[in-house]
Parts: structure tokens; C-alpha cells; sequence
């Protein structure tokens, strides 16, 4: 890039004209910053914007996050994935109330000692939330850069990151990161989007490599695809004295804290029966009566596509109580206080389809 103060200052003019008017932008609060970002990571802006209004009506300030229970913080944000983010953001809570009286701190190093603030997330709250000279390197910002640059390499090689931070710590507006830092990213968000990029509307098109060389199409390279890795469940939905079994996930498991219906993965040659009955015993010591196919639900993650097919049960044995071996606590619920509890996506599709089932008779 030759002309540096031109590129800003259309970049700046720009975005002073189309931003979006999001939640979050009316006074930059720091808590305000940190949910957003958190929130935003791998999910669409209109989804972030529902979360964050719901979020806020709920935990109103970090004090009132703080003493809000684990079940409560997942289930406001059930649907939004990566759940150790939610429980990364109330242990940081906790901490900023004890170390830092309720303040998220405003140095770098301070907020990277916190749970879930890694290096993009501090450098977003350093710059949006205290207008301090952090570049951020978000999705959106790399595929403007490497854009503008003409970059020939893979987006996600170590020679293509170290290239996007020198241009971008070249670029930033010194005297004004908060606003330079998210004109970077609505850029990408709303005019050099992934797909079909709207050349002909960029504000910054005059300093455009990529542009200049008609290679657009070509840029970011694309990266090498990594196919998703299919992995098939079998759980069962216990049901006794017109209740339902449900339990908690243990802390350190990829859904931790999140509730689900008993059950696993298939083991080789098995049947989805047999593994939703021996899933049963293993972690609850329950034996279940015959099983009755319910339905089957799929789910795709980042990497992984998970097939989930849910057999009805009875409970064959006088006790109710089980042996937990894969979950920390459990409940024996009727179908309408399930909606209470935060379930992983499939499990969330089966709570729905038993409500659709119990309505249609
Ligand atoms: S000219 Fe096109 S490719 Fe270049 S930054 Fe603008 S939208 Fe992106």
C-alpha cells in the first residue's frame, strides 16, 4: 500500500457513513465490547445482536453476571456453541469483581491473564473499548488485507500471518484505532465479503492490489479442505412415572455443563440399540426396558458431522436413583421443564421434536 493516509481516510469516511448501528457501539462499554466479541466469534451478526439483547436483559453488569449461576449462563447460550466460552466469560467475571472491583482491566497483559481472553479478544477490547492502538486480525480483516495486498499465500500459513500483521500494524490509525479497527471489519462484513465482493461500491478500491491485478476471485488462496469426520451416537430417553431422565455433562467434556439425554458413540459393528442400551448401563447402572426407535438427528460442528439416533425406554427397576460415571448431577424432569436446561444441538432438536410429538398426539 503507497498511499497510507488516502487509504484511511476513505476507509474512515466510509464507515462513518454505513456502519451498522449495533448494541454495543452506542457507548462502548467495556463489558459491553467483551460479550459482543466473545459472542461474535463463528456466528452471524443478527444472531450475535439477538444474544447480546437477551445477554444484557439478563446479566445487566458484570456484579450481577458474577452471581449468576452455570445453568443460567448456558442456557442464554444455548444455540451459540463452543460452550466453554460461556464459562470462560463467568469465571472471568468472578475474577474481574475480586481482582479488579467489577472494572474490566484496560491493560493487555491484565486481560490476557483472564479465562477465554486470548490475544485477538484483548486486542479488540483494548482498541474498541479503550481507543488504544491494537490491530485486530479478525476473519473479515484478513480477507480485506490479503486482498488489498495481492496476497499469494494460504490465509492460514505462519508466512501469511506474520505478512497480515506487519500490514496491518502499518495501516492503523494511531489516533484512532476504535474506529479504524471496525472499519477494517464491517469493510469485510459489508462490501469485501467472502463471496462476490462489491468492487464497484468499495470505498478503498483505489488502493486495491488485487483489483489493480484482476485477480480478485483468486484472493484469499483457498485453503486446503479438511473434511468433516462423521461420527454416529445412539442415546435413550428414559422415561419413568411420566418423567424423563436427563444429566449433566461432566466439566472438563467438550458440551461440560451442558445437559443431554444418556448415551455415546457406537462402538465398531455395533447397532444404535445395543449402544444406546449399553451407553444406559454404563453411566447410570440403569437397565432400560425395550427400546423403541424415536428419531434420528444430525448435527454439523466445525469439524465433525454427528448422526444421533434416540430410542425410547422404560425403566426396568425399581430404583430411580443411578450411579454416575459420565455426568455430575442429574434430574428426572417432565417435558415441559426441560426448557430450562441448556442441551447440545442435537439433544436441543430432540427436546423440540418431543414437544412437536406430545402436540400432534
Ligand atoms: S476493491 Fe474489491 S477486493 Fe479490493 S478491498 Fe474493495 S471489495 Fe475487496
Amino acid at each position: 500500500m503507497k498511499n497510507i493516509p488516502g487509504f484511511c481516510h476513505d476507509l474512515l469516511a466510509w464507515f462513518s457513513l454505513n456502519r451498522r448501528p449495533l448494541p454495543w457501539r452506542r457507548d462502548y462499554q467495556p463489558y459491553h465490547v467483551w460479550i459482543a466479541e466473545i459472542m461474535g466469534q463463528q456466528t452471524q451478526m443478527e444472531r450475535v445482536v439477538d444474544y447480546f439483547n437477551r445477554w444484557l436483559a439478563l446479566f445487566p453488569d458484570i456484579t450481577v453476571l458474577a452471581s449468576a449461576s452455570e445453568l443460567q449462563v448456558l442456557k442464554a447460550w444455548e444455540g451459540l456453541g463452543y460452550y466453554s466460552r460461556a464459562r470462560n466469560i463467568l469465571r472471568a467475571a468472578a475474577l474481574i469483581v475480586e481482582r479488579h472491583h467489577g472494572k474490566i482491566p484496560s491493560e493487555y497483559e491484565e486481560l490476557l491473564a483472564l479465562p477465554g481472553i486470548g490475544p485477538y479478544t484483548a486486542a479488540a477490547i483494548m482498541s474498541i473499548a479503550y481507543n488504544r492502538p491494537f490491530p485486530v486480525l479478525d476473519a473479515n480483516v484478513q480477507r480485506v488485507l490479503a486482498r488489498l495486498m495481492s496476497l499469494d499465500l494460504p490465509l492460514r500459513s505462519a508466512g501469511a500471518q506474520r505478512l497480515l500483521r506487519a500490514e496491518v500494524a502499518r495501516l492503523m490509525v494511531e489516533e484512532n484505532p476504535r474506529m479504524f479497527n471496525q472499519a477494517m471489519m464491517e469493510l469485510g462484513a459489508l462490501v469485501c465479503k467472502p463471496r462476490h465482493p462489491s468492487c464497484g461500491q468499495c470505498p478503498v478500491r483505489e488502493h486495491c492490489r488485487a483489483l489493480a491485478d484482476d485477480v480478485v476471485s483468486e484472493r484469499p488462496l483457498p485453503q486446503p479442505r479438511r473434511e468433516k469426520i462423521r461420527i454416529t451416537m445412539a442415546c435413550v430417553i428414559l422415561c419413568h412415572r411420566g418423567r424423563i431422565y436427563i444429566q449433566k455433562r461432566l466439566a472438563d467434556d467438550v458440551w461440560g455443563g451442558l445437559w443431554e439425554f444418556p448415551g455415546g458413540r457406537l462402538k465398531s459393528g455395533e447397532s444404535p440399540a445395543r449402544a444406546a442400551r449399553r451407553e444406559l448401563l454404563e453411566e447410570t447402572s440403569f437397565r432400560a426396558g425395550a427400546l423403541r426407535p424415536f428419531r434420528t438427528v444430525s448435527h454439523c460442528y466445525t469439524r465433525y458431522h454427528v448422526v444421533l439416533h434416540a430410542f425410547f425406554s422404560r425403566l426396568d427397576q425399581d430404583s430411580a436413583v443411578p450411579v454416575l460415571t459420565a455426568a455430575t448431577s442429574y434430574r428426572w424432569i417432565n417435558l415441559d421443564g426441560l426448557d430450562a436446561f441448556p442441551f447440545p444441538a442435537g439433544h436441543r432438536q430432540l427436546v423440540r421434536l418431543l414437544k412437536k410429538n406430545r402436540k400432534n398426539g
